[in-house]
């Protein structure tokens, strides 16, 4: 284990140039770099620019932009003067999901506030933090030592929040100078606040659209009504079928493929404490909602190594402005989570079956099948990588950190391990159950962040020490 007198240089230039870093972290949420389309991709190229300029002042060498056609900038930048050190790929995104109801924030999402120890904003924890503590790690290493034990890379993605669409032709093109014996995601969460994690297993997803058509036109719901086949009535019944009535997937074969939990990860979630009051709260369920799925499951193996079924969108017609008519058409958009061992060609093909089996009354059905699939990721959390991570975050936090699951995906995690062949994947992040990443009012703890950044600048020299002299270089 790293020798924390050593360290203590590096560890205090983290905490003497912790306003310049927040401030940077500030500017970013200042820019509105949605990737979703309709919103304007100049803004995720400012921000591409300004994650750039951060990383070429600290001393970053060799900063650039790349896209793959249209895609979205990625932030690529490096630093590879440690000799025969092992060489760490710093994962993190630079662009943020759309504000949602921007009255229901308390402050604006672009204009970064604290409040009780939070700095709220879209992007404070997904991933904005993310990108400042791979910056606020090197800067430590580089301006306290003038070195840094491992070689690093960066990357920071741009379109991570919309599915990650152009990232198989991103690793063919620049995979090899990408190359690391491992790789750091600073995108995932805490346990809680003040408890560290680390991630490794991760759902996959894919949706698809679903269309109901019945008429050429709407039609007076007064003349027609109980004879003509009301279309957003029968997606209604469709999209119900989904599920059964705890909650629990009900299309017929769906969860064929779903590999069960080996001995060791049944052991691991087990272990792990469960607090449905506080997970309630934090989920903010009203308090006549109950949890859903099926019970003979553990939660935790229902939110990581189950599928799950949601409704992103309903097209029917919105309430204002509507009138005593039968609707045309219906169609919703429908997300499926992948458990581990899916595939999710099958799943999309096997959901888009059922929707068309189940549709009433002879109606029209179209399934469009286009969108992004990526499987689930799982990996088994030892080896000297994960001892690396267990003792810097343990130092950094006090408190050693929880092996968890995450129910959402990051795409960019399987292919990159495997194009590496299978170098270990530490994810780690500041987010915690208080977040509300996605959500209105997304905000970051500031002293987990903090702990962050010194945890990442100690797994610099315990990855150094632990997983020794490498071949993989430039
Ligand atoms: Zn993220």
């Amino acid at each position: 284990m790293a020798d924390t007198n050593a360290l203590r240089p590096v560890l205090d230039r983290i905490d003497r140039e912790l306003p310049r870093h927040r401030s940077a972290l500030e500017s970013l949420i200042r820019i509105p770099s949605v990737s979703a389309p309709g919103f304007p991709a100049a803004e995720v190229r400012r921000s591409a620019e300004a994650v750039a300029a951060m990383l070429s002042k600290i001393g970053l060498r060799h900063v650039r932009l790349l896209q793959i056609h249209d895609s979205h900038p990625y932030v690529v930048a490096e630093w590879l003067e440690a000799a025969d050190a092992p060489t760490v790929l710093l994962y993190a995104h630079h662009d943020v999901q759309p504000p949602g109801h921007i009255e229901r924030w308390t402050s604006d999402p672009f204009v970064p506030v604290e409040r009780a120890g939070r700095l709220y904003g879209r992007g404070s924890s997904d991933d904005k933090a993310g990108a400042v503590i791979h910056a606020a790690a090197i800067d430590a290493w580089l301006g306290a030592e003038g070195t840094i034990p491992c070689n690093v890379k960066v990357l920071i993605e741009g379109e991570e929040e919309i599915g990650s669409g152009h990232l198989s032709a991103f690793l063919e093109r620049h995979g090899d100078e990408l190359r690391a014996d491992v790789i750091v995601l600073a995108d995932a969460g805490n346990w809680s606040v003040g408890r560290p994690a680390l991630t490794y297993m991760l759902r996959g997803l894919t949706d698809l659209l679903v269309r109901v058509r019945a008429l050429a036109a709407p039609q007076h719901s007064g003349m027609f009504g109980g004879v003509l086949p009301d279309p957003a009535l029968a997606l209604s019944k469709m999209l119900a079928s989904l599920v059964d009535e705890r909650g629990a997937i009900a299309v017929p074969g769906l969860c064929d493929d779903v590999r069960p939990p080996t001995d060791a990860e049944r052991a691991r979630l087990a272990s792990l404490p469960f607090d449905e009051p506080s997970f309630r709260r934090a989920a903010g369920l009203v308090g006549s909602a109950r949890l859903i799925g099926n019970p003979e499951r553990s939660l935790f193996e229902r939110l990581w190594m189950q599928p799950a079924i949601t409704i992103l969108g309903i097209d029917s017609h919105p309430i204002a402005g509507s009138s005593n008519q039968i609707l045309a058409e219906a169609a919703a958009r429908v997300s499926l989570r992948l458990a581990p061992g899916q595939d999710p060609r099958r799943c999309q093909q096997v959901l888009a079956d059922h929707l068309r089996r189940v549709a009433p009354w002879g109606l029209e059905v179209e399934v469009d099948l286009s969108h992004e699939a990526a499987p689930a990721w799982v990996c088994e959390p030892t080896g000297p990588a994960f001892d690396a991570a267990e003792a810097a975050l343990t130092t950094a936090f006090g408190v050693p950190p929880v092996y968890m699951g995450v129910g959402g995906s990051i795409p960019f995690v399987g292919p990159f391990a495997a194009a590496f062949g299978g170098a270990p994947a530490l994810l780690t992040g500041p987010s915690d159950p208080g977040s509300r990443i996605h959500s209105e009012d997304e905000s970051l703890q500031l002293d987990d962040w903090h702990h962050h950044c010194h945890a990442e600048a100690i797994l610099l020299t315990e990855i150094a020490e632990r997983m020794g002299k490498k071949l993989v270089k430039g």
